[in-house]
C-alpha cells in the first residue's frame, strides 16, 4: 500500500507539473501570438428553428501555434485572462469581426447579426465603450449588426459601472447576449434590471434533456420566463435531430450547434451560406 501511495504521489507530481510546464509555455507563446498573426477566426451559424437557415453569427478565436498546432480557446483564453493580454486579443477579434461582417454585407450576403464573445476583463477597465464605438467606426458596420456575448461572470464585482456600460453599448444599437446561461449562479430574475436581449442556454441544458424529466421542466420554465421577459431564447450545441426538435417544439428563438454546422474558416462559412440561399 506505502508503494502505491508513493507512485500515486509520483504520478501527481509529474502530471502537475507537466501542466504548469504546458501553461508557462502556452503563456509565454501568448505574448507574441497577436503580433506574429497567429490567431485566427472561425464562424458558426445561429438558424432559425423551423426553416435551418441562418439567422445570425457566432465568432470563435483559433490560435495557430508555429509548434504546437491548433489551440483551442478554452486551452489558452484563462491564461489570457490572468496575463491581461486578453484586452488587446478581444479588440482584435472585435475589429475582424466587423471587418468580415461589413465585408460580407457589401458583397450581398445576408445582413445579420454578427456575435463576438467579450471577457469578463473587460469590464475591469475603462475605455470599452470608446473602443467599440471606434471599432464601428473604423469598419462601418452598422452597430445594430453587433451583438457582444457576455457571460454572467460581468457581474460578481461591481453591478452598477457595468449596467453603465452595457446600457450605453445599448443605446448606440448593439445587441448583449448572456452566454453560458444555466452554468453561473443568477437566476433570470436577477438579470431583469440588465439591458440584455439574448439568454444562450448552455449545451449542459440540451445534453440529455429528453431522458430527464426534471431537466426538461426546467428549461421549459426558463424559456418562458425569458420569453416572459421579453427576452430571446437561443439552444447552443445541439447536435441531433431530437435536440433540434425538442428546442423547436419550445419555441426557442435560434438553435446553434455542429447539428447545423461547425465553426467555420471565412471561406468555408461563405460556401455554407451561398449552398444555403441558392
Ligand atoms: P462559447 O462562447 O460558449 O462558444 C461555444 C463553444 O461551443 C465553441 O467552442 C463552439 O465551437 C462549441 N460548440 C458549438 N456547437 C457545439 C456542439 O454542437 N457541441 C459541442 N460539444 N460544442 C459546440 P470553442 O470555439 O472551442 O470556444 C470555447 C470558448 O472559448 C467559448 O465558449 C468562449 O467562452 C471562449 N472564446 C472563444 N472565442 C473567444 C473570443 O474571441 N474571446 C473570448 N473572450 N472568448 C472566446
Ligand atoms: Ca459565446
Ligand atoms: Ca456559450
Ligand atoms: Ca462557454
Amino acid at each position: 500500500a506505502k508503494e502505491q501511495g508513493a507512485s500515486s504521489y509520483h504520478f501527481f507530481s509529474q502530471t502537475l507539473e507537466d501542466s504548469l510546464n504546458e501553461k508557462m509555455y502556452l503563456e509565454n507563446g501568448l505574448r507574441n501570438a497577436l503580433h506574429d498573426e497567429e490567431f485566427f477566426l472561425v464562424y458558426q451559424p445561429l438558424v432559425s428553428p423551423a426553416s435551418g437557415k441562418t439567422t445570425g453569427i457566432e465568432t470563435l478565436i483559433r490560435w495557430r501555434h508555429p509548434k504546437s498546432g491548433i489551440i483551442s480557446p478554452d486551452k489558452f483564453i484563462p491564461l489570457a485572462e490572468t496575463s491581461g493580454l486578453i484586452v488587446d486579443i478581444d479588440l482584435w477579434v472585435l475589429r475582424e469581426a466587423c471587418r468580415q461582417a461589413k465585408d460580407w454585407q457589401d458583397r450581398g450576403f445576408p445582413k445579420i447579426p454578427m456575435s463576438v464573445n467579450l471577457s469578463a476583463k473587460q469590464f475591469y477597465r475603462t475605455g470599452l465603450f470608446e473602443d467599440i464605438r471606434t471599432i464601428l467606426e473604423e469598419t462601418g458596420l452598422n452597430a445594430h449588426y453587433l451583438n457582444l456575448e457576455i457571460t454572467e461572470s460581468v457581474f460578481i464585482k461591481h453591478m452598477d459601472p457595468v449596467i453603465d456600460t452595457l446600457t450605453q453599448l445599448r443605446n448606440m444599437g448593439i445587441q448583449i447576449s448572456i452566454d453560458d446561461f444555466g452554468t453561473g449562479y443568477s437566476s433570470l430574475s436577477q438579470l431583469q434590471r440588465l439591458p440584455i436581449s439574448v439568454v444562450k442556454l448552455d449545451r449542459t441544458f440540451i445534453q440529455d434533456v429528453e431522458q430527464s424529466e426534471m431537466k426538461s421542466s426546467v428549461v421549459k420554465a426558463v424559456i418562458e420566463l425569458a420569453h416572459s421577459m421579453g427576452l430571446k431564447v437561443v439552444a447552443e450545441g445541439i447536435e441531433t435531430e431530437q435536440e433540434r426538435n425538442f428546442f423547436t417544439r419550445l419555441a426557442c428563438d435560434e438553435l446553434q450547434g455542429f447539428y447545423f454546422s461547425k465553426p467555420l474558416e471565412a471561406s468555408l462559412f461563405e460556401q455554407y451560406l451561398i449552398i444555403e440561399y441558392r
